[in-house]
């Protein structure tokens, strides 16, 4: 057979890669990787993503290498580098996961799968995880995934049969700067990497998921005890597959431990247990995506299109861009996500619903300022989510969170909004959450002048509610609601108990 050109996208890793397996099997591998111009200059990227893929690219080379095998690395468009490759290689086949990105990508891949026709190359893209292509129903759609998740793993290449003739040029593996991408300087950013990645489940498997079902609310605990995998997730640098395994084999070891009387805290298999599920969210909500391409854009439920038509306030937005909105928690948690690139799912989920019942704009526009944020930015979780928690697919339990209760409950010692608002250091704990109904006097008796240090709340948080209620109970009253959200039930529903789809 002739040359088999893996193209790698986001499934930077040599363990459990399908596609490298399978093409290996078919005759000698060139692996390629195209820093795309659209991608780089697209506005949910950011220079943390491509440092992330910088990094694991390193380390992904030096195995590759290691092998006998070539990696070239390339900046440009993936079409113009597929077309040169063919001159000089004449590969009949491409290889890459089946990807379910953002719009930038589908087009992307439209105009390669063109592209393959015209030559007459065979484009195979074999699944990364549990998101089905060309899905007909998701009723079955959860055994399917955890079918897949128990298949065997694909074997690791150990050679990567030498080539004969002329090479192409391996390519040198650019910087942050030659690829003319300005960095922002993060504080505890994940390196990318499959090394990293592979620690990072074992420190979660073996210590860290003690009590990470309970860990997980507040983003005190949450930073050590969830997973953090979710970044090499995104990008491949970990197979989901690998993770569910040695998961499910962690708790039999757990379990064996158990019966054998050794001390199992109490909290651990359940945390596992529950890490399990979220692993098949994650497949569930990208297969959203999958099925409706339009969704960064369009609501999964049209009757709550236009909800919040005409309320796009530009100082709005830049306030809660910046963490400048005079809510604490809110504030806090957009800082902590600025400065690291990441922050927990309660506080993402009271980010958009800020953005979008209190400040009433637009989830499309709420979505765009957090995606470039997220180290770990999976378009078919981010989009989904940020609707979900905007109330517009109108199959889930509407939760408007409010950000002085989460400051109450997740930070009741204030440690959390001291970090990252250190200007609010000297109001007393009890009024961190909301400083400005503290007492003028005790302020005064403190020297904190509030109004010199801090911004007052940008809307008043009472009437921001009620009018958000009012806009949802108007849409739910319509005629139609209520067909539409069986329809969205039908093609997007999760078929699991309800209580797994009220807490998520
Ligand atoms: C508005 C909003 C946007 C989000 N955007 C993203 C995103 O771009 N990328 C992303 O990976 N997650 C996203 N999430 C889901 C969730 O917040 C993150 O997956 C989680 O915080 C990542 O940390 P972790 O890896 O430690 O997760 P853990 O709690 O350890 O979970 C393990 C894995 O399960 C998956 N997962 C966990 N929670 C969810 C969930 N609610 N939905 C889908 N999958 C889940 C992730 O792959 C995660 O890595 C978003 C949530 C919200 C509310």
């Amino acid at each position: 057979m002739g040359i088999q050109l893996v193209w790698l996208k986001r499934d930077l890793r040599l363990d459990d890669h399908r596609a490298l397996a399978k093409a290996a099997r078919q005759g000698p591998v060139v692996g390629l990787f195209v820093f795309e111009e659209g991608l780089l200059r697209h506005p949910d990227t950011d220079a943390s993503h491509i440092q992330f893929v910088l990094d694991s690219l390193v380390e992904l080379r030096a195995k590759w290498e290691a092998r006998g095998g070539l990696l070239l690395v390339r900046t440009g468009s993936a079409v113009e580098h597929l077309e040169r490759l063919h001159r000089q290689l004449g590969f009949a086949d491409l290889w890459s996961h089946q990807e379910t990105g953002n719009r930038w990508t589908f087009d992307r891949d439209l105009r390669v799968a063109r592209w393959c026709r015209e030559r007459g190359v065979t484009w195979r893209e074999p699944w990364q995880h549990g998101v089905v292509r060309r899905l007909r129903t998701r009723d079955g759609w959860a055994s399917q995934w955890s079918q897949r998740m128990s298949l065997p793993t694909a074997p690791e290449v150990e050679g990567l049969q030498p080539l004969g003739g002329s090479l192409p040029e391996p390519g040198r593996i650019p910087t942050l700067a030659e690829l003319q991408v300005l960095a922002t300087p993060r504080v505890g950013a994940q390196p990318g990497g499959e090394t990293a990645g592979q620690a990072l489940l074992d420190s979660f498997l073996h210590q860290r998921s003690v009590n990470s079902r309970a860990d997980m609310a507040s983003p005190l605990t949450a930073w050590e005890g969830c997973s953090r995998l979710s970044t090499h997730i995104a990008f491949g640098t970990v197979s989901l597959r690998r993770i569910a395994q040695r998961t499910q084999e962690r708790i039999e070891e757990l379990r064996e431990d158990a019966r054998v009387g050794g001390a199992v805290p109490a909290t651990w298999l359940p945390s596992l247990a529950s890490f399990q599920s979220r692993l098949s969210w994650h497949c569930h909500f990208m297969q959203r995506l999958e099925d409706a391409p339009d969704m960064e854009e369009h609501e999964l439920n049209p009757a709550y299109a236009g909800m919040v038509e005409g309320h796009e306030d530009r100082t709005l937005l830049e306030a809660f861009a910046r963490g400048e909105t005079g809510y604490p928690m809110v504030d806090a948690s957009m800082r902590c996500l600025r400065a690291t690139g990441w922050i927990n799912f309660r506080m993402r989920a009271m980010l958009v619903s800020f953005g979008t019942h209190h400040l009433a704009q637009r989830w499309q526009d709420i979505g765009r300022i957090l995606a470039p944020l997220f180290l770990d930015y999976e378009p078919g979780i981010h989009w989904s989510q940020v609707q979900m928690q905007a109330a517009v697919v109108g199959i889930n339990t509407i939760r408007i969170y409010s950000p002085e209760k989460q400051a109450r409950d997740q930070d009741p010692e204030g440690l959390f909004i001291r970090r990252w608002v250190p200007e609010l250091a000297p109001v007393p704990t009890e009024f961190l959450p909301a400083p400005h109904q503290a007492p003028p006097l005790l302020l005064a008796s403190l020297g904190v002048d509030l109004d010199a240090l801090y911004p007052r709340p940008v809307v008043d948080p009472r009437a921001a509610v009620r009018a958000a209620r009012e806009r949802l109970s108007t849409v739910r009253a319509r005629v139609n609601t209520r067909d539409h959200a069986r329809r969205v039930f039908q093609k997007h529903g999760s078929r699991r108990a309800a209580r797994g789809r009220a807490r998520r």
